[in-house]
């Protein structure tokens, strides 16, 4: 029997012939929205911007409820922190980091020379970015699984310098949770931040003065990593001063299922991602009315087993979650495309054939054994994904985010001669014929 009072709520587009930019707005979608985060991250990003460690303290006694003693962590904190490790967490993120480590190795793209015309060649180089700032969330959760998802592209891509910020923990001593400085351990990196949310995100895009230990902090090129809303908004409030990965904030799972899905997978993958956040959101997509009454029995007799049950049940009746009932796959395809989930399970016959028709989403997962939990922690693929739509416009964390493309150009005299016309000819036309008296000198003798 389905719940008198059903967790997720029903969008019936079956009847309904919408444009796509109806149908985008059709769909679930939070109320606190990284641009209305926007608001509140300003005022902390620009204050950290101008006092530095100062504003950085004043924020965290205000959001994690204590000022720590030292923003640098010290390194033997990291070291003893692994020395403590408890071996059974030690040796799952070693798993974890050997598969993510052997996709990045193999999933890097090498420079690629194309001869264009014979004496002519133009290179792609792929340069490591030098200095970076990786964040870890640790409020609601601590995620050392973050840890492996961030570090381990910087490191295959050959970043020279790796800087990683946490938020304190009050019941540590204001240091970052111990199985994060423990993974940061492991993996060699030795320079921490005890910083969280939108003020760590400004500390690493600024550096500081003086960390209050006497010694400066240099700013990043690039920031990467997830975090909640605050700190996506802070992302993007710093872009431009720095780069960003995406705006991985607040986790999105969309589940495209026909009445062939076994609805305890599916109860469960959409618990599992609620477990989050309050603002995580978790939408079912199905043709099957069927499939809705079975999954709303299993979220029943699920959600109050769940740890976390009151924030699950939270996010699954927020605004951001819910079903979408379609008259067909087609139809769900658009639908999930439209939605660009940072997170889709194809859970349909012919699973892997809907994942190849599928172009927006963060990461993909066909099938019914190949949860976004396998994903989070242990696939080998990253669980660093865009959200909020914006996987129409970017991918996932991997290899290639830590790496940029420098075209080199290289023409003899020969290869020159024969682009002369094709070049003078657009100088001309767009009125900068120095721009081609650049190339005729080069033939005047
Ligand atoms: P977090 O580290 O992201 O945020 C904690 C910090 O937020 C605190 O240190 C505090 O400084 C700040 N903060 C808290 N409340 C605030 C407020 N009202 N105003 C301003 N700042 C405030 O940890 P979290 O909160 O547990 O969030 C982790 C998030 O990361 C979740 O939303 C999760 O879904 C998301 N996540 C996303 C991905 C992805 O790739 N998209 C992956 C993993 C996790």
């Amino acid at each position: 029997m389905p719940s008198a009072d059903p967790f997720l709520t029903v969008t019936d587009l079956r009847t309904r012939t919408l444009t796509a930019a109806e149908l985008t707005a059709a769909l679930p979608r939070a109320e606190l929205d990284v641009e209305a985060a926007v608001a509140v991250a300003r005022p902390l990003v620009e204050d950290v911007a101008s006092r530095g460690a100062a504003a950085v303290l004043d924020a965290s006694e205000r959001f994690d409820g204590m000022r720590p003693e030292h923003l640098r962590v010290p390194p033997e904190a990291l070291q003893r922190a692994l020395e403590e490790l408890d071996p059974a967490i030690r040796s799952a993120l070693e798993e974890s980091i050997a598969r993510v480590r052997r996709v990045d190795g193999e999933q890097v793209r090498p420079a690629d020379s194309v001869e264009v015309v014979p004496g002519g060649t133009v290179t792609q180089r792929w340069v490591p970015v030098r200095r970076v700032g990786l964040y870890v969330p640790g409020g609601r959760a601590v995620l050392p699984s973050s840890v492996v998802m961030n570090v381990v592209p910087a490191q295959v891509a050959g970043v020279e310098q790796i800087v990683l910020a946490s938020p304190p923990q009050k019941e540590f001593g204001g240091l970052p949770h111990p199985t994060i400085m423990a993974a940061c351990a492991l993996l060699g990196i030795t320079e921490v931040l005890a910083a969280g949310g939108a003020q760590a995100i400004a500390l690493l895009a600024h550096g500081a003065q003086d960390l209050g230990d006497g010694e400066g902090l240099q700013g990043v090129d690039l920031i990467t990593g997830p975090g909640n809303v605050y700190v996506a908004a802070a992302k993007r409030l710093v872009r431009g001063i720095v780069g960003i990965d995406a705006e991985a904030g607040p986790t999105e799972i969309a589940i495209l299922a026909d009445g062939e899905a076994h609805p305890a997978y599916v109860a469960a993958d959409l618990i599992s991602q609620a477990e989050h956040d309050p603002l995580a959101a978790s939408v079912l997509v199905t043709d099957s009315p069927e499939l809705v009454g079975a999954v709303e029995v299993e979220l029943a007799s699920q959600v109050p087993q769940a740890l976390h049950r009151e924030r699950v049940e939270e996010a699954l009746r927020g605004r951001q979650s819910g079903v979408v009932l379609v008259t067909d796959l087609e139809q769900g395809i658009a639908v999930v495309d439209a939605y660009g989930a940072e997170h889709l399970e194809i859970q349909t016959a012919d699973a892997a054939e809907v994942a190849a028709r599928i172009t927006n989403a963060g990461a993909v997962f066909v099938g019914a054994h190949s949860p976004v939990s396998l994903g989070d922690y242990a696939a080998g693929s990253n669980h660093v994904l865009p959200t909020g739509g914006t996987s129409r416009f970017t991918g996932g964390l991997g290899v290639q985010t830590f790496l940029r493309g420098i075209h080199v150009v290289h023409y003899d005299r020969e290869a020159l001669a024969g682009a002369r016309a094709a070049a003078t000819t657009l100088a001309r036309a767009e009125g900068l014929p120095s721009h081609g008296s650049a190339i005729d000198i080069r033939f005047a003798d």
